[in-house]
């Protein structure tokens, strides 16, 4: 089974201390799927050189904030990162109470604001 399909996408929300590294091929990539340029993309969506902005709740910028499965809304053009990972392994995420327990409130949040509130 494919757990990724069902998952929240615990994996796109920054953790103190790890950061999706992005190459040139990444953006550029991305920049054909948005059709847009190479340097636009790096100036509407990257942090630094090297990673996407994040929003306040840490998730990728990329990210859907309104569903709980399939939220990456550039899945076709993710970068190699988050394509490879887990790396064929078991997904450790999956597996450590601490890390989902930290992304789990940070996941209703993003959901009670994109909802407008409504679900507390
Ligand atoms: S790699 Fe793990 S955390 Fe990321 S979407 Fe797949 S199952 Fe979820
Ligand atoms: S690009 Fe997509 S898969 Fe990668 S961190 Fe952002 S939302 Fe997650």
């Amino acid at each position: 089974m494919n757990y990724c399909n069902y998952c929240p996408g615990y994996c796109c929300y920054r953790l103190e201390g790890s950061m999706l590294l992005l190459s040139a091929t990444d953006i550029n990539r991305l920049a054909r799927h948005l059709r847009l340029s190479d340097g636009e993309i790096r100036r509407r969506y990257l942090e630094n050189k090297n990673t996407f902005k994040v929003k306040e709740d840490g998730s990728c910028i990329f990210q859907a904030p309104d569903r709980m499965s399939k939220r990456c809304t550039v899945h076709e053009a993710r970068p190699d990162q988050c394509r490879n990972f887990p790396y064929d392994k078991p997904c450790p995420y999956l597996k450590r109470e601490d890390l989902l327990a930290e992304i789990a409130p940070r996941i209703e949040q993003g959901l009670r604001r994109a909802w407008g509130g409504s679900h507390k």
